[in-house]
């Protein structure tokens, strides 16, 4: 699906690939990370562009992992200027597994928030406050990505989650078509937000969630097609049809770091709103 991407790694049989567009623009992702803690180096700056695709990686692993015990191949996972991409194939249909699937990820995030918050205050304490302040930054940059990618906006995170919700109650298709629906709706807004405040990174989001929201649809409604119709000799889609499906993360380090923020604890299961008490 994407071409033009290097192997930087492998983890648990998982290649992990950068591509070509990312190599391009990290020193524009680093000055921007830089220049939003207040750090005004090139090199803090791209420590923390590796803190931050270190992360987005290690998301992705948390969806591929669950996933790979559910039963899936995982094809790869792709880190873009616009996120992670985590290519799957066989993405397990039952709401259950594709739910636990969906929420590895974010919880991944949470997990890698409450790590470099507490790593960066033992730092602040002994004088390495630059450090720190990176470590911090880290730690904000990571909650703000489970909770973006939490919005229910198929296909990222939140609208998986959303449509595994929905699915026991309207069937696969059904679910799938609201959660495109919603998906598509948001990325509109993404998009004229993107516009309004002049953040291309934030329209090619909001592009690229359109775009494989429409992809997943399609996809859905062809396997339905497979599904109800009578055995064919292939007995599988033809070729050039997709049957990947994507798990979208987009990083938030273009609405950087805030210097004085404090970090709020995670006080109540962010997932409990949609689906109550588990
Ligand atoms: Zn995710």
């Amino acid at each position: 699906m994407f071409e033009r991407s290097t192997r930087i790694a492998r983890v648990a049989g998982i290649p992990i690939r950068v591509h070509f567009t990312l190599w391009l623009l990290l020193p524009v992702i680093a000055i921007n990370l830089s220049r939003s803690m207040g750090l005004s180096s090139l090199g803090w700056g791209l420590l923390a562009a590796f803190g931050v695709f270190t992360s987005v990686a290690l998301h992705e692993l948390g969806h591929s992992l669950v996933a790979v015990a559910f039963g899936c191949r995982v094809r790869d996972i792709t880190l873009l200027p616009i996120g992670g991409v985590a290519q799957l194939e066989r993405m397990p249909t039952r709401p259950r597994h594709e739910l636990l699937v969906a929420v590895a990820g974010p919880l991944v995030s949470i997990a890698l928030s409450l790590l470099f918050r507490t790593a960066a205050r033992p730092l602040a304490h002994v004088g390495a406050v630059r450090l720190a302040l990176v470590l911090q930054s880290l730690s904000i940059i990571n909650l703000v990505l489970a909770l973006f990618n939490l919005l229910p906006s198929f296909p990222m995170d939140g609208g998986r989650i959303f449509r595994a919700w929905l699915t026991p109650r309207l069937g696969r298709l059904r679910a799938t078509r609201i959660a495109t629906r919603i998906g598509q709706t948001m990325a509109i807004l993404f998009g004229l937000l993107g516009i309004w405040s002049v953040d291309l990174f934030l329209i090619v989001i909001a592009i690229f969630i359109f775009r494989a929201a429409s992809a997943e649809y399609r996809m859905v409604r062809i396997r339905e097609i497979f599904a109800n119709a009578p055995p064919l000799p292939f007995g599988r889609p033809p070729p050039g049809i997709a049957t990947d499906e994507v798990f979208v993360s987009p990083p938030p380090y273009e609405h950087g770091p805030a210097r004085s923020t404090p970090l709020r604890p995670v006080s109540r299961d962010p997932f409990e709103d949609l689906f109550g008490s588990r």
